[in-house]
């Protein structure tokens, strides 16, 4: 099939929302919605053929089981987002990462995950993870991880342009 599915979870608030926005649309917004849960698709170039990137950003830590594990089944490709500014919200991260390996089984080494950590931002006062921290935890967990803002625009058109990369080198 010519869809290529990017996954996107992690905690309420941490910007996963605001990262999918910011590629698809190119804006930023300060208030807070939560999400149901987006599907936003968009047609890119990929090995001279024509795919529909279609990118889920998901409810976040209180998605349904049954839920979860339809997006992890048809997904194609990972986006593990918590906040810099939030222990808690790279806790979160660990019972899905555990469940995407359950479902995918040996298979998982072959999926490009990127562990995100986003708001980068944020004043050094309001970090509870430093970049080290996140790049030891991706380490691991045997993924890829990047620091990004959603709100600077730091590193999110290279986010999906890595995950874009992972998957045709492999
Ligand atoms: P989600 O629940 O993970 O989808 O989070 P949202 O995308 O809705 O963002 C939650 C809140 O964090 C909103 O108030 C956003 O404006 C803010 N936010 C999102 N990304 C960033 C970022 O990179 N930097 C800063 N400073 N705030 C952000
Ligand atoms: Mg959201």
């Amino acid at each position: 099939s010519n869809d290529y599915r990017v996954v996107v979870f992690g905690a309420g608030g941490v910007g996963k929302s605001s990262l999918v926005l910011r590629f698809i649309r190119g804006t930023f917004r300060e208030t807070y919605i939560p999400t149901i849960e987006d599907t936003y698709r968009q047609v890119i170039s990929c090995n001279k053929n024509i795919c529909t990137l279609q990118i889920t950003d998901t409810t976040g830590s209180h998605q349904f089981p049954a839920m979860q594990r339809l997006s992890i089944t048809k997904g194609h490709a990972f986006i593990l987002v918590y906040s810099v500014c939030s222990k808690q919200s790279l806790e979160e991260l660990r019972p899905i990462w555990q469940n995407i390996k359950d479902l995918k089984g040996p298979d998982v080494v072959n999926i490009p995950v990127m562990l995100v950590g986003n708001k980068n931002d944020e004043s050094t006062e309001l970090r509870e993870v430093t970049q080290a921290e996140g790049q030891a935890q991706a380490t691991a967990w045997g993924i890829s991880f990047m620091e990004t803002s959603a709100k600077t625009n730091h590193n999110v058109t290279e986010l999906f342009q890595e995950l874009l990369n992972m998957e045709k080198s492999r």
